[in-house]
């Protein structure tokens, strides 16, 4: 399996000078938007994986569940940097993974209805009542901590055409540590495919769906 970390010498200017400027680059929206960003090529002939690991991963990445696998390891980079740096898919068929700028805050939401989990920019005894405006049921509480909000800049570039001359050493060094992490964390996500590939079978069931239909009768 295909790995991105590198060793970089935290002392050596010219050496992490050379890392971030020679990293493989992607789009955070599209060719048009023109801002790039640090990102890895996870397409899947990129990965130096056997023909028949190859066939599974294509069946795979169909799946709704294999995502919800790979989500956690976005969440927790995210997490890691404060959500300040987040790391997502780009590219159709998502093919790379983007470095993005983003954001974390506290959300104006008051409260939440406990039945349904509809959200309420007011408080209970702002409405006056406990009803939900969703399902009508009179189970709405407030929060006690409003719930966090994340989201990333898209159209925001990061370091696209620096040369990172006038960089001071410490910034450098942050930077470097940054995508460092970053690589590392694509890693991560391939360890997870390789072990999803390992362990797990693609099942393929029959669904039958409990349907309403409507027909003519008689009147007797
Ligand atoms: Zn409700």
């Amino acid at each position: 399996m295909k790995t991105f970390s590198k060793k970089v010498d935290l002392r050596s200017r010219k050496e992490m000078i050379e890392y971030l400027s020679s990293h493989f680059r992607y789009n955070t929206m599209n060719s048009w938007n023109r801002s790039t960003s640090y990102a890895n090529n996870i397409k899947i002939y990129n990965l130096c994986l056997s023909k028949a690991d190859e066939e599974k991963l294509y069946e795979l990445i169909e799946m709704s569940e294999f995502y919800d696998r790979l989500h956690l390891f976005f969440y927790e980079f995210g997490n890691r940097h404060n959500f300040l740096w987040q790391a997502g898919f780009n590219g159709r068929s998502g093919g790379y993974i983007v470095l993005y700028q983003g954001y974390a805050k506290q959300s104006d939401y008051k409260s939440f209805c406990a039945s349904c989990g509809q959200r309420n920019y007011k408080t209970v005894e702002e409405t006056g009542n406990c009803k939900c405006g969703r399902c009508g049921k009179d189970s709405r509480v407030n929060y006690q901590v409003p719930p966090m909000e994340y989201g990333t800049y898209p159209g925001r570039d990061t370091d696209m055409g620096e040369d990172f001359e006038d960089w001071d050493i410490y910034s450098l060094r942050e930077r470097v540590r940054l995508v460092q992490d970053f690589d590392r964390f694509c890693d991560d996500v391939l360890s997870e495919v390789r072990n999803i590939l390992d362990n797990f079978e693609v099942d393929e069931d029959i669904v039958y769906v409990p349907q309403t239909v409507k027909r003519l009768r008689e009147a007797s």
